[in-house]
């Protein structure tokens, strides 16, 4: 079929608020960085902003990891990778499952024919690193792997008890920092981690495309003594070595716009200071919850385990949810997100993810979700929640 370029509409997206589970908003800065000149992939000035990227993201982990880089992919790409050089066929692998993407690992690790144990409980409750450790039975075990921040349920983990345990039978420990990073603090080599991804869209104020990574000594040292070559060439980690490490030999083609995206996303995230980032996080995360709870919604996760940067909200009886999202992207240009799993149809999730979580974003949520609510017939309470969020940005501490 000829193609007649004049029937495509102009690209023109809308200028959406992104308060889901991510993407969530780019910082303006990360945006013009992507409309940098492209440079080639060997190219000696694109080598140094690699660099950058290197020592920034070995700072934002917390480790002294040589292995530390952006794999070229989502973060679904950095767990793939992690998993596929982590494993082989046979080896023993624990997996805590408390959501979505705990389940998504063990999917990858039973495609590459893992002998897969799994610590499941209930999507969104905790889980005691105790669990993990009968789940271990004291057998050799390669790998533990656990999702920090749990964007389908909200709830974190607690890393440095869950590391401990694997280490007890020598195994390696894997987290999924994909919300985490950049959101709350991830300190790598003090929490005994060995293998570590994130991504891009959630915490770091950046377009999905790239998936940081991380790799210990420890890690590397099993890499070296397998038995076979990783199942994947792509993400096969002694091969991005070449080209991350010092010899710098072509293995594909590096995202470079989305290099110079994450690098500028890094710089704003430091220039801001990354305690301060995280306290911005806290801080709008109660004042969102200050507010729901002022209109007389419930929040779903037990206090203690909440992420900051993921609030689920849970759908009062009755309440067509995907309508009541329905109508804040179309009358607010909000989005937030669905439930998943066994969440769905039960919750909201609202995300606070590094340049969505300001303040004029969580007016413009309770604003537009109680007026939404009240519309469609909701009881709830009016009137309160600015007041309420109000209350918490006033007495910060
Ligand atoms: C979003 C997310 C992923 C998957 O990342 P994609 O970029 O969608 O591939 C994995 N784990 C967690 C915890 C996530 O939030």
């Amino acid at each position: 079929m000829p193609i007649d370029p004049k029937s495509f509409a102009p690209l023109s997206p809308p200028q959406r608020l992104l308060m889901g589970p991510g993407p969530s908003l780019p910082h303006p800065r990360v945006l013009r960085a992507l409309g940098a000149p492209t440079l080639g992939h060997l190219d000696p000035a694109f080598l140094a902003l690699m660099d950058d990227v290197q020592t920034l993201l070995r700072a934002l982990f917390g480790t002294r990891n040589p292995l530390t880089f952006a794999v070229s992919g989502t973060g679904s790409a950095g767990m793939e990778a992690c998993l596929v050089n982590a494993l082989e066929a046979g080896d023993r692998v624990v997996i805590a499952q408390h959501g979505v993407f705990g389940v998504r690992m063990a999917e990858i690790a039973s495609r590459l024919g893992c002998d897969l144990v799994k610590v499941e409980v209930p999507f969104g409750q905790s889980i005691d690193p105790e669990r993990i450790r009968t789940a271990i039975a004291g057998k050799p075990t390669k790998l533990v792997a656990a999702v920090h921040a749990e964007t389908s349920t909200g709830v974190r983990l607690s890393i440095p008890e869950i590391a401990a345990v694997a280490h007890e039978v020598d195994a390696l420990c894997l987290i999924d920092c994909v919300t985490s990073l950049g959101g709350i603090p991830v300190e790598v080599d003090a929490w005994g981690v060995d293998l570590a991804f994130s991504a891009t869209q959630k915490c770091l104020s950046c377009p999905p495309g790239l998936s940081p990574v991380t790799l210990s000594e420890r890690a590397v040292d099993a890499l070296r003594r397998r038995r076979s070559k990783p199942s994947s060439w792509y993400f096969d980690a002694g091969l991005l070595l070449h080209y991350w490490g010092s010899d710098r030999v072509y293995h594909h083609t590096a995202p470079i716009n989305m290099l110079y995206a994450l690098r500028e996303a890094l710089l704003v995230l430091f220039e801001e200071g990354i305690e301060r980032v995280h306290a911005r996080h806290l801080l709008h995360h109660r004042a969102l919850c200050a507010g729901v709870i002022a209109m007389g919604l419930e929040l779903a996760v037990a206090e203690p385990h909440r992420l900051p940067q993921l609030n689920p909200v849970r759908v009062p009886a009755g309440v067509d949810e995907a309508a009541v999202r329905r109508a804040l992207l179309d009358q607010y240009n909000l989005e937030i997100g669905a439930g998943l799993g066994t969440l769905q149809g039960k919750v909201w999730r609202v995300g606070l993810m590094g340049h969505t979580a300001r303040r004029e974003n969580v007016v413009t949520f309770l604003g537009a979700l109680e007026e939404v609510l009240a519309r469609l017939g909701v009881r709830i309470a009016r009137g309160q929640a600015l007041a309420a969020a109000s209350e918490v940005w006033a007495r910060p501490d």
